[in-house]
């Protein structure tokens, strides 16, 4: 036999367990981003490379060696797979005119592609929640961004993720700053390591960021960009603490945050957790004033965030979390082809009255047909032999408690499975028992 072919490194399945647990994720997701006003936005997974190299920024890590780029070969047109989704978006909104009425709250929810090294927490295609309010430039939007964040964190039941806010101020601070940290990185060139040397010039402050211990008493004093933000930048930090402390959510300053993305300015946020290892940032986001002119826009204003769905389902799991597993009502059981025929009239009749139906496919005895119902996790078995079938009439067994098996004209079956349910009668509409019994 031949060799079975893998899935690419980094890029996983997501089986049927857990993609039951992203579901359920999902959809507190679409509950949440709704409850704030966010609007759903999707985009393709393929853009031009250009897009990324002009957003994201030349001499970036993404931009630099982590995208998943290919020549078209019809046109040889550069295309790459989406490493982020703010680009995108902000690419969408400007092609569509989206900004003409006012600000707009998107979210986007899929999977994003980088070349880095697999490791826990850390794939080649990941998935993300991107959240993106454009148009607005307040701290208040900032600051409800982020205990939006909070209130999804509850949501879920997580605990033990901390917030870290900086603020990376405006273009003409940010240039001051980068000459004062260059001149300062230089006077101590002997000390940098290779990475850093090599982005001495091209992107100093996220040298910063290194992490790097022999580095970090260099890094621990330089020139700090909070230094030189100016007043209209500060204002706007301290409305963003002041709304967050009267909204009860405990912020550490670090003043040495900065993001991996080039487009952002003034508030920057990261969610962290320290029970996911080297990898505990689970959400990240912040100000990102000058990017829709950067690609072509009239300026507006901007603000969003991600999350690493893979790292916040971990947390979750990691933290106790069990989703409940489907099972469906009914079991239905049948033998010889009268019945089978009957069988699929019940088992649709059932669905129409908004039950979950499992039609036994496959053949096989009343015995081993039995162990399949009581394997699936079935409140009942609905079975129907050649007796049922020439009587037009079904037999019904409770699978989880005892009770009798009883006998029932086929065309009550609703009604018998909807009064040992749900103790009502099936006549009531489909709605009504979707609503009653959940989404099984
Ligand atoms: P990191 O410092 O971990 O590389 P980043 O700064 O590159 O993160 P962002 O681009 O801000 O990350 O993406 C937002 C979030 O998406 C991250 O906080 C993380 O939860 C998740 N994320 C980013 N890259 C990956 C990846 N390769 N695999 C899994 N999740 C990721
Ligand atoms: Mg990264």
């Amino acid at each position: 036999m031949s060799q079975i072919i893998q899935a690419i490194r980094g890029m996983n399945d997501i089986l049927p367990n857990d993609a039951e647990l992203w579901e359920e994720f999902e959809a507190l997701v679409r509950d949440w981003l709704s409850a704030y006003g966010y609007r759903p936005i999707r985009m393709p997974l393929v853009e031009a490379t250009p897009l990324f190299a002009r957003a994201i920024g030349e001499v970036t890590d993404i931009v630099e060696k982590e995208m998943y780029s290919f020549t078209d070969s019809l046109n040889d047109d550069s295309l790459t797979l989406r490493p982020e989704g703010t680009a995108s978006c902000v690419r969408a909104v400007l092609q569509h005119n989206l900004l003409y009425d006012g600000p707009k709250k998107l979210w986007y929810m899929g999977p994003m592609f980088r070349h880095e090294r697999p490791q826990k927490g850390r794939y080649r295609q990941f998935h993300q929640v991107g959240v993106e309010a454009l148009g607005l430039a307040g701290p208040d939007i900032d600051a409800e961004q982020i205990l939006m964040c909070a209130r999804l964190w509850d949501d879920m039941g997580l605990e033990g993720i901390r917030l870290e806010i900086n603020s990376l101020g405006n273009l003409e601070e940010r240039q001051d700053h980068r000459k004062a940290l260059i001149d300062y990185l230089t006077q101590h060139e002997s000390l940098l390591d290779a990475d850093a040397r090599r982005r001495l010039h091209s992107n100093p402050l996220r040298i910063l960021d290194t992490k790097n211990p022999d580095m970090q008493d260099i890094v621990e004093q330089a020139p700090k960009l909070m230094d030189y933000l100016g007043e209209a930048s500060l204002k706007h930090y301290e409305g963003v603490q002041a709304l967050l402390k009267n909204a009860g959510i405990h912020a550490r300053l670090n003043p040495r945050l900065v993001r991996g993305l080039d487009y952002y300015n003034l508030t920057v946020f990261e969610w962290v957790t320290d029970q996911l290892g080297a990898q505990g940032t689970v959400c990240a986001g912040g100000r990102y004033d000058g990017l829709v002119s950067q690609l072509g826009g009239k300026p507006a204003p901007a603000c969003g965030f991600a999350m690493g769905i893979e790292r916040l389902l971990a947390l979750w799991t990691d933290q106790g979390y069990q989703h409940e597993k489907p099972s469906p009502d009914v079991y239905l059981v049948h033998q010889g082809e009268a019945a089978q025929a009957a069988a699929f009239k019940v088992a649709e009749r059932l669905r129409d009255a908004a039950f979950a139906v499992q039609l036994h496919c496959g053949g096989g005895s009343f015995k081993s047909q039995m162990k399949r119902a009581d394997a699936s996790g079935a409140i009942l078995a609905v079975i129907i032999g050649d007796d049922e079938a020439v009587a037009g009439e079904v037999s019904i067994k409770p699978l989880r408690e005892s009770g009798e098996q009883r006998r029932i004209a086929a065309d009550d079956a609703a009604i018998a499975v909807s009064e040992f349910i749900l103790g009502t009668d099936a006549s009531s509409d489909a709605d009504n028992k979707r609503n009653e019994h959940g989404s099984v």
